[in-house]
């Protein structure tokens, strides 16, 4: 009889859970996404490219599949023309990541994201299509048997509690993040009190991924774990962000915006990934992960740093061996064991 599996709840009362994601980023490098639109119609197009990230983040030590359902609803899927393959591709997306979790003993997460449907002026309208949006995508989580659903990427407040709302309506565990564009949700509302907000309405965990990079995430998440009681996220992107380019969107090369496409030169350091994650873990944040421009690399990194042994471990750097570098001690040796500690 096949081990019975430990819920999401189970896994954070033990520790930090480690989630990898980023799939729509590393899948347009890849040759598998169009850049623009990002709708993962490569989940039909090539389930086996979707499995094969899947493996590489698993190996390296995430503690969670996220289904790739981002930007798979029904009103991103007729922008390329595809509605009509809405359900199929949602499917496809959890059977691939229940087939993956599944060898790994992991946890399966379902994925709705924000829907660019709401209009504050025409809130009870679009809250109606954004129902309908969400309750679609979740239906077909659940009948597929997932731990849990992430809603993420949110901007809006209202929005974050529709997701919340539909994902507690069909008894799932709900993680509810915010993409910090700002210190406020597009509504207004302070970061930490929409979190400390959704907490008290019923979300497992809350907190932000994306568009911060590991140097500019750090004094938002403190704001929000001081709010906060329970379990908060952090899934910063792998991107230096700055001072003065807080987030992605905003950084420049030669004084000229690089998102999305010029973003390589900014891409952080397995060590800058790592040390984020240590901090979090100190700063009481139980759910740790990546977002776009995360690797493999940076995931066994973070999950190295948080003291978990990965089975891509046995890979892990190990510079004594390089036949020039390995005579002296570089930078990279000192780096390597200063995350180690
Ligand atoms: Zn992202």
């Amino acid at each position: 009889m096949a081990k019975q599996k430990n819920g999401l709840l189970e896994h954070l009362r033990k520790g930090v859970v480690l989630c990898a994601e980023g799939y729509v980023f590393e899948l347009e490098r890849r040759g598998y996404v169009t850049a623009g639109s990002y709708v993962p119609q490569v989940v039909l197009e090539h389930p086996d490219a979707v499995a094969e990230l899947t493996k590489e983040f698993l190996l390296c030590g995430s503690d969670v599949v996220v289904a790739l359902t981002y930007y798979a609803d029904k009103k991103k899927m007729s922008s390329v023309k595809q509605s009509s393959s809405t359900e199929k591709l949602n499917k496809e997306a959890i059977r691939i990541a229940k087939k993956q979790a599944d060898v790994f003993n992991a946890l399966v997460a379902g994925n709705i994201s924000n829907t660019w449907a709401y209009n504050s002026e025409k809130a009870e309208e679009s809250t109606k299509k954004i129902k309908g949006i969400y309750s679609e995508q979740v239906s077909w989580a659940k009948q597929l048997g997932v731990d849990y659903v992430i809603a993420e990427t949110l901007g809006y407040y209202a929005e974050a509690k529709i997701a919340l709302e539909v994902i507690k309506s069909y008894g799932l565990p709900a993680v509810i993040t915010f993409s910090a564009l700002s210190n406020k949700t597009f509504d207004g509302v302070p970061l930490e009190e929409a979190c400390k907000k959704l907490e008290e309405d019923g979300a497992l965990v809350v907190g932000l991924n994306c568009a911060k990079g590991p140097m500019t995430m750090m004094p938002l998440l403190k704001k929000i774990r001081k709010t906060c009681k329970g379990y908060i996220a952090a899934l910063p992107v792998a991107y230096r962000t700055n001072k003065t380019h807080q987030n992605m969107l905003g950084l420049e090369e030669k004084k000229k915006k690089v998102f999305p496409l010029g973003l390589d030169p900014f891409v952080a350091t397995r060590f800058e990934m790592a040390r984020f994650a240590k901090k979090a873990k100190k700063l009481g944040i139980n759910y740790v992960g990546v977002c776009c421009g995360g690797a493999p690399h940076h995931v066994r990194a973070m999950a190295e740093a948080l003291g978990k042994k990965t089975l891509a471990s046995k890979h892990s750097p190990d510079l004594s061996k390089h036949p020039v570098l390995g005579k002296k001690k570089t930078n990279d040796q000192k780096l390597t064991k200063l995350w180690k500690k």
